[in-house]
């Protein structure tokens, strides 16, 4: 199954895409953990991307379709995938539709004061990229992730200004991806605002699962 998970920064859609891999057996691709770890590798891509990033504007559509392309190339992605954090521009989503035919598009649909409530507290690990929160879903060790001992820490577009111009960049750009998949018969609508649990009975109900 192909899947695209659209929604605002904050939404869950890592969250939920950790439980769907389990699920479906197919990969989580994340455009933002691909950037993340080649910023943290120093790889020229890295290089490219990391102010553009810091700030919370998006990276161009040119360079992150290319990486996509290449991704969705490898042989695990031929069953299936989850792409997350990708498309994000009416042109990325024209440019995807050309090389790759998406089954289902999962709408997060979430009001802003929840994303904010839940960028505010993010924490994540570095090595694997798992989403923990200061609230609602602690490590047991402060600082070290309880799946790989990985470091937890908070990402440096989860600051408040950037998190402000996330949800802009979000409105303008990505948000109108919900009318250009909704007419094109692909889009479920799950509600995100509650624990994960609940929302992956959500999203299996959706799927008919
Ligand atoms: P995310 O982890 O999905 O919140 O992505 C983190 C950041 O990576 C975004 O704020 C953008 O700067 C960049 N990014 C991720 N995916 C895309 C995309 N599809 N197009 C452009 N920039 C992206």
């Amino acid at each position: 199954m192909k899947l695209i998970f659209l929604g605002p920064p904050g939404a869950g859609k890592g969250t939920l895409a950790v439980k769907a891999v389990d699920i479906l057996g197919i990969p989580h691709i994340s455009t933002g953990a691909i950037f993340r770890q080649a910023i943290a590798a120093g790889s020229p891509l890295g290089l490219k991307v990391k102010a553009i990033i810091d700030a919370g504007k998006l990276v161009d559509d040119e360079t992150t379709i290319e990486l996509v392309r290449e991704r969705l190339a490898r042989d695990d992605a031929q069953k299936g995938y989850i792409l997350d954090g990708f498309p994000r521009t009416i042109p990325q989503a024209e440019t995807l539709a050309a090389f790759s035919a998406v089954d289902k598009v999962v709408n997060f649909d979430i009001p802003d004061s929840a994303v904010l409530e839940r960028l505010g507290g993010r924490r994540v690990c570095r090595k694997c990229g798992y989403n923990f929160h200061t609230v609602f879903d602690k490590p047991a060790k402060e600082g070290t992730c309880d799946h790989c001992g990985g470091e937890v820490y908070t990402r440096d577009d989860d600051r408040p200004e950037a998190i402000q111009k996330r949800l802009e960049v979000y409105r303008a750009q990505t948000a109108p991806l919900i009318d250009f998949y909704r007419q094109k018969g692909l889009l479920l609508d799950v509600d995100a605002r509650p624990a994960v649990d609940r929302v992956t009975e959500n999203f299996k109900r959706s799927l008919g699962l």
